[in-house]
């Protein structure tokens, strides 16, 4: 038994519906799947049910962007209850932030006369939560960039002419709204952010666990964190970071984390879940 635990949906920049998420998860025979589109949880109720409907296990998720010590973290929240007021006050900010980020990405192609509007860009994203994939899908079909590597080269990577930093809570808040919400902090694809010397202060601020398997970990890497994840204390996860068709081929089920995984990340919920009770009826009693 397998799971995926790192998916987009057009909730955020993946292209399947959690409809068409959980047709692909069914294919591949995964026994859970989480969704963990980017600065929501909007496509979660949709995906629980179709996997409910397709006998697979569904953890509600989310993927934040945070930072530590000038590092960009991404971090993955799992077993979240997608109603806390908290978190859904917290991910309206970050959207709102996104949406203005569009506007300034937009206003600097225009600056450089590449005539994208910023409506085409919303249009496509059609979500509340749009990035730079969307920007660069909107330059792709406006026949102003051949394809989309073209679009990040040119404009849009780290430092290029169009770029704008994303808005960031530090990684201690994240992991703190996070467990506010009943859930577990896991640090996602350690291996691309070149974050290893932050990840010990990272556990110490109350990280629970690393994304060891993910589709850009080669072997090596992810013996790596393995081994990092079993020194430090921290729970292992992985996932295969499907956007959909947004980015090649769907990869939703190219990286099997074998189920084990799952049942302790399962147990660690459930004790967040009822750390999170624990807070709440002392607030009440008092
Ligand atoms: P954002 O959250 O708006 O900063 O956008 C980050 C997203 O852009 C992530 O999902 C990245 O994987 C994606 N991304 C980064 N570089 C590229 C690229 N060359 N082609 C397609 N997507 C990319
Ligand atoms: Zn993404
Ligand atoms: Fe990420
Ligand atoms: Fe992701």
């Amino acid at each position: 038994m397998f799971a995926d635990l790192h998916l987009h949906t057009h909730f955020s920049d993946g292209s399947f519906s959690p409809e068409e998420l959980v047709a692909h998860g069914r294919q591949h025979g995964l026994a859970a799947m989480s969704l963990t589109d980017h600065d929501t949880v909007e496509g979660c109720a949709r995906t629980s049910a179709a996997c409910a409907a397709a006998s697979i296990e569904f953890i509600p998720g989310t993927e934040l962007t945070a930072e530590l010590d000038g590092f960009e973290v991404h971090l993955l929240g799992y077993g979240i209850d997608t109603k806390d007021a908290k978190l859904l006050g917290e991910i309206n900010r970050f959207q709102l932030v996104r949406q203005s980020r569009i506007h300034q990405m937009v206003a600097k192609l225009n600056e450089l006369k590449v005539p994208l509007r910023a409506d085409d860009v919303f249009a496509l994203a059609n979500c509340h939560s749009p990035g730079r994939p969307h920007v660069a899908r909107a330059l792709v079909q406006a026949g102003l960039c051949a394809n989309m590597d073209e679009a990040f080269e040119r404009f849009l990577k780290a430092n290029r002419p169009a770029w704008v930093p994303k808005c960031k809570i530090s990684a201690r808040e994240g992991v703190e709204l996070i467990h506010h919400a009943g859930g577990v902090a896991v640090m996602a694809h350690p291996g691309l952010n070149k974050t290893d010397d932050v990840i010990p202060k990272l556990a110490e601020q109350g990280l629970d666990g690393l994304e060891c398997f993910h589709t850009k970990h080669m072997p090596a890497a992810c013996q790596h964190y393995l081994k990092l994840a079993k020194v430090l204390g921290l729970l292992v996860t992985g996932g295969s970071d499907c956007h959909g068709l947004n980015k090649g081929r769907p990869l939703i089920g190219s990286v099997k984390l074998p189920y084990d995984y799952v049942e302790k990340l399962n147990a660690a919920i459930a004790a967040s879940q009822a750390r999170r009770r624990g807070t709440a009826e002392a607030a009440a009693s008092n």
